[in-house]
């Protein structure tokens, strides 16, 4: 092996060692957690090598890096997760290569995707964004929708052709009552994904946790973790 596919290998491991005892103390079952690598300003040889060593899904979060990324990618068996703040202009272009969408945040983003998905003959998954600190304008400083706005955003991709309702995505906030606070934060977003079931009974995915915070987020109940830090290493600049 390369020294690079040894360092990933060894940061998959403990990732893998992680999210397993993070499950076990929970009383959860491994397979109930998916890990999904965040490989945003790595370049595609990692994402090569990272198949190589089994992982299936990756996310990105610019579609200006995303798009070379998946295009050099597409021979691999991965599942693209699109996780950023996504401008209506960008959206044919991430619809091109993103099988999920997790940063769905407002209606007009919701008839952009489901337009291109349509236009290109895809279906595509849509994860509502949950801001937990949004402000007075119902948003919040990373993208996402107050808590109040979820219901009518699920209501609107459920019923958009070419897109699917697949649950929740969130990301702890940095300020606000949950600051500090990343398991009181993903344990609301697991009743706000309990209420969105009764509704939507398949929008089961509920994407909390990142590097840091992962194992709060599997006791909360997350389905899916975004880890990037962890596995390829603290990134050159902010992305
Ligand atoms: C970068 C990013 C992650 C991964 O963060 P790490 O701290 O590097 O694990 C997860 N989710 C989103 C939305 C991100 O932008």
């Amino acid at each position: 092996m390369t020294e690079r596919k040894d360092e990933l290998a060894a940061n998959l491991a403990k990732v893998e060692e992680r999210i397993a005892a993070a499950c076990a103390a929970a009383g959860r079952d491994r397979e109930e957690v998916t890990l999904i690598v965040v490989t945003k300003t790595y370049p595609a040889s990692d994402v090569r090598t990272l198949a190589e060593l089994g992982v299936r899904h990756v996310a990105e979060n610019r579609d200006q890096d995303a798009a070379p990324k998946a295009a050099a990618c597409a021979d691999l068996p991965l599942t693209w997760h699109f996780v950023g703040q996504l401008q209506t202009n960008k959206v044919r272009s991430v619809v091109g290569y993103a099988d999920l969408v997790q940063s769905v945040d407002r209606a007009r983003l919701v008839t952009a995707l489901s337009k291109e998905a349509e236009r290109a003959g895809r279906e595509l998954g849509c994860l509502v964004q949950v801001a937990l600190d949004a402000g007075a304008n119902g948003r919040g400083e990373r993208g996402g929708v107050a808590p109040d706005g979820i219901g009518e955003l699920a209501d609107l991709v459920a019923g958009a052709p070419g897109l699917r309702l697949d649950g929740l995505m969130t990301v702890a906030p940095l300020t606000g009552e949950y600051a500090g606070r990343q398991e009181a934060a993903f344990e609301r977003l697991m009743d706000l994904s309990t209420h969105l079931r009764r509704s939507h009974p398949t929008a089961t995915m509920v994407s909390a946790g990142m590097s840091a915070d992962l194992e709060q987020a599997v006791a909360a109940g997350a389905t899916h973790v975004r880890v990037g830090t962890a596995v390829l290493g603290v990134r050159p600049r902010l992305g």
